[in-house]
C-alpha cells in the first residue's frame, strides 16, 4: 500500500486528509462513494446495478469501487452498507434475500483483502439510522431511534451516542417485536409482528381482508393494489383507505410506546416510503403513542420528524460506520 503523503497547504503544514469510501449494496443498485471527511458531497460516486441473483457479486462490488478509490493512498477505511440479516462483528452476511451466493459469505473480509484497508459492514437500517444521527435530521442528538416503514419496517437506535449493534450484531430488529402472538403472518415467517401491522403489504393484507368481508370502497382486489393506491383512495376520503392508514398507525403508536420504554431517545425520525403519507398515518400514531407510554416524561422534549437523507442515507451511513469504527 501506497502511504498517505498528506495534502500540501500553504506555510509548509501538512494535513493527512484521510478518504473514506462508502458503499450501499441495496436490492437493485450498488452505490460507491470517496468521501474526505471535512465535507458531505462526496469526491466522486459510481452506481451499477446489483444484479443479487447473478453470479460475480463480489466482482462487481470490487470494481464499482475502484471505480471511486483515489490512487493517493489516501484511503482509511471502507464501510459496506447491506440488507440484514448479517454480523457486523465479522463482516459476514448471513442469509442476504435473493442472493444464494452470499449466505454466509465474508464479504468485508474479502473487500479487506483486496484493497489492504479496513472495512466495516452494517445493515441498511442501523446505517440509515446512523446517517440521520450524523448528517440528517438528528444531528445534536445522543440518543435516536430510526424508523423506516415501507415494504417492511426497519430500524436503527443509537443509544448514548452509540450504534446499538447487540452481541450477535443483530439488535434493534425492531419490526420483528412482537405486537400481537395471535397477529397477522410476518414477512419472517413468524405472527403478530409491528411489521405484520404497519408496513405497505400490511396495510394493503387489512384492505383485502375487509373487501373479502363485504365492506364497500373504491378500492378493488386486484394487482395494482398497493400502499400507494391506499393512500390516494384515503386522500379522496375513501372510508376502508383511511381506516386501514389509522389501524397501522395506532399499531406503529403501539411499537414505538415500546421503543421508548426500552431506548428512551430524544429524536424518533421515520424513513421509508408510507411513512410519508403525513398525518393519514401520523394522527393515530400520535394518539396511540400518546396513551402506550407508561409515563408522560418518554414524551417531554421528543421530536418526532422525518428522515432528511433520502437516498444519500445508505452511503452516509456506511460512511459514518467507518469512521467511527476506524477512529478517524
Ligand atoms: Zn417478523
Amino acid at each position: 500500500m501506497p502511504k498517505n503523503e498528506g495534502v500540501k497547504i500553504p506555510y509548509g503544514i501538512i494535513v493527512h486528509m484521510s478518504t473514506i469510501i462508502a458503499v450501499d449494496i441495496g436490492g437493485t443498485q450498488m452505490r460507491a462513494a470517496a468521501y474526505t471527511q471535512d465535507k458531505i458531497k462526496p469526491l466522486k460516486q459510481k452506481k451499477i446495478p446489483t444484479l443479487a441473483s447473478e453470479p460475480g457479486g463480489l466482482e462487481r462490488l470490487i470494481s464499482v469501487i475502484e471505480d471511486v478509490y483515489p490512487k493517493d493512498g489516501s484511503v482509511a477505511a471502507i464501510g459496506l452498507g447491506s440488507p440484514g440479516p448479517l454480523d457486523p462483528h465479522t463482516g459476514y452476511l448471513l442469509a442476504p434475500p435473493n442472493n444464494p451466493e452470499w449466505h454466509n459469505f465474508p464479504l468485508a473480509p474479502r473487500v479487506a483483502e483486496h484493497f489492504g484497508v479496513q472495512t466495516f459492514l452494517d445493515n441498511d437500517a442501523n446505517l440509515a439510522g446512523l446517517a440521520e444521527y450524523r448528517f440528517g435530521a438528528g444531528k445534536g442528538h445522543h440518543h435516536l431511534l430510526y424508523i423506516t416503514v415501507s415494504t417492511g419496517i426497519g430500524a436503527g437506535v443509537i443509544a448514548d451516542d452509540r450504534l446499538l449493534q447487540g452481541y450477535h450484531g443483530l439488535a434493534a430488529e425492531l419490526g420483528h417485536v412482537i405486537i400481537d402472538p395471535n397477529g397477522p403472518p410476518c414477512s419472517c415467517g413468524f405472527s403478530g409482528h409491528l411489521e405484520a401491522f404497519s408496513s405497505g403489504p400490511a396495510i394493503v393484507r387489512y384492505v383485502l381482508s375487509q373487501l373479502d368481508a363485504g365492506v364497500t370502497s373504491v378500492l378493488k382486489r386486484d394487482d395494482s393494489l398497493n400502499a400507494r393506491v391506499v393512500a390516494e383512495a384515503a386522500q379522496k376520503g375513501d372510508a376502508l383507505a383511511i381506516q386501514a392508514y389509522q389501524r397501522a398507525g395506532e399499531y406503529l403508536g403501539i411499537g414505538v410506546a415500546s421503543f421508548l420504554h426500552a431506548f428512551d431517545p430524544s429524536i424518533v425520525v421515520f424513513g421509508g416510503g408510507v411513512s410519508q403519507v403525513g398525518s393519514l398515518l401520523f394522527d393515530s400514531f400520535h394518539a396511540s403513542l400518546k396513551q402506550r407510554v407508561f409515563h408522560p416524561r418518554y414524551l417531554e422534549g421528543l421530536v418526532i420528524t422525518r428522515a432528511e437523507l433520502g437516498d444519500d442515507a445508505g452511503l452516509l451511513g456506511a460512511r459514518a460506520l467507518a469512521e467511527m469504527k476506524a477512529d478517524l
